[in-house]
């Protein structure tokens, strides 16, 4: 038997391990190190400062399910890998492996700009969207200018587009919106640029959104500071803000970056070939986030990132339980899919209101991208959490 351990259990790692198991079935021992024992559908945090979810919906004990479906979990946390003794060193003890999946996910950099962790509200972690609920109940009795936006180098700029909408839609259901001046900024050098060169329609589609939700939008951007009442940007401009919302970079856990054996890039990622195997170690592999990707575009004035999404992180981990199949069955022919051929599939809310975002690859070029607007209600956003949380609490990995 042969002994997988996998770092991190949400989307890449909870799908890799499940899919080791039920692939592999008893020739693995499968084992999830984790820090948290719960899975979290991240997506839908952009709806708890509103009061539209709270955590427990969007949450629930991944350790449990794991178990009933074999593998095994360790709440820990992983500290160094030592890739030349096959080692892992964690808070709970030292493990050692045949094979091992990093799908840690980023860790955020908020020191990207002065102030930018002290003044701006982040959304992407539970406790970040429940206090940006509370700054949001306080500024309802205060109203005043709100910056939204995605600082340099960030690549989630999709989620921070989210929130925008949402905020500006919460702004009319509390009847306030005609006292907010409502900023976005953006280190995208046009906008619905996503970190992906677009979308055919998008930039139209944006532009034609903030018009109509009369938001002032700035692009090519970067932030120099975030002050308690205003953002000071790259260009010398000020915006005042009583309430700045920003998504900050993502960069590489300490773990990957700590363990040198790893050879992380300089932004903490590990470096994988097409089949998501590290491009020196065999015996190592990774997932989701922790993948380096490379810049699918030429970046402006202001350096941005690519986003890394739920989908591709699901398809990683499945790839990766595909191969180490493969490899310890002797088969040389890996399964190989490049981050930028995966197919794109996203659902972006625009205040309930979606945008449907379609194409055959993530990355240009593409044989078709398609967005479908749907300014009913967000019905698909809703059905895709639904079902993804349905998929995950019965283990479901297989499922698309
Ligand atoms: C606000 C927000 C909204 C988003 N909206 C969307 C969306 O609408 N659609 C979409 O497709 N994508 C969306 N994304 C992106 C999506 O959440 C990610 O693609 C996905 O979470 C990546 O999965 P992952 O498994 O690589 O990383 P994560 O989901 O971040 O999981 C990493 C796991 O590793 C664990 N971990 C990390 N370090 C250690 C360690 N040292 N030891 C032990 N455990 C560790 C963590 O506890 C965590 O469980 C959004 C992201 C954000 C922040």
């Amino acid at each position: 038997m042969k002994t997988a351990i996998v770092i991190g259990g949400n989307f890449a790692g909870m799908t890799a391990a499940l899919e080791l198991k039920r692939k592999g079935k008893d020739r693995y021992r499968v084992l999830v190190v984790d820090k948290s024992p719960l899975f979290l559908f991240i997506p839908s945090l952009i709806w708890v400062p509103f009061g539209r979810r709270e955590i427990k919906d969007i949450s629930f004990r991944k350790d449990e399910i794991l178990r009933k479906k074999g593998v095994e979990f360790l709440q820990a946390e992983a500290l160094e890998v030592d890739a030349d003794n096959n080692k892992l060193i964690t808070t709970k003890g030292e493990f050692t492996y045949d094979h091992l999946v990093i799908a840690t996910g980023p860790k955020v950099q908020f020191d990207v700009a002065p102030g930018v962790e002290e003044h701006a509200y982040y959304i992407g972690t539970p406790n970040g969207a429940m206090k940006t609920r509370k700054a949001l109940e306080d500024f309802k009795q205060n109203p005043g200018p709100i910056v939204i936006g995605a600082t340099q180098n960030a690549g989630c700029m999709g989620a921070a587009y989210e929130f925008l909408f949402n905020i500006e839609k919460w702004l009319r259901e509390q009847n306030i919106r005609k006292k907010v001046d409502l900023y976005w900024i953006t280190p995208e050098t046009y906008l619905g640029h996503f970190g992906i060169d677009g979308i055919t329609g998008g930039e139209t589609m944006l532009k034609s959104f903030m018009k109509m939700f009369n938001i002032h939008y700035r692009t090519e951007v970067a932030v120099k500071e975030v002050k308690p009442d205003g953002v000071v940007l790259s260009t010398g401009e000020v915006l005042p803000s009583a309430f700045t919302m920003l998504m900050p970079p993502f960069i590489g856990v300490d773990l990957v970056t700590n363990s040198k054996s790893i050879k992380a890039n300089p932004s903490g990622y590990v470096p994988v070939g097409e089949d998501y195997r590290h491009v020196s170690i065999p015996n190592v592999w990774a997932a989701g986030i922790a993948v380096e990707v490379k810049l699918p575009f030429t970046p402006g004035k202001v350096p941005f990132s690519t986003p890394k999404t739920g989908y591709p992180s699901d398809e990683t981990g499945k790839i990766v339980a595909e191969n180490i199949i493969r490899v310890d069955k002797g088969i040389e022919k890996l399964k190989k899919k490049s981050w930028g051929s995966i197919p794109g599939l996203c659902i972006m809310d625009a205040g309930k209101k979606e945008v449907i975002i379609i194409s055959d690859k993530l990355f240009k070029p593409r044989n078709f991208a398609i967005m479908i607007p749907n300014v009913i209600f967000d019905f698909s956003k809703i059905l895709f959490e639904k079902y993804f949380l349905w998929k995950t609490r019965h283990g479901y990995s297989r499922l698309p």
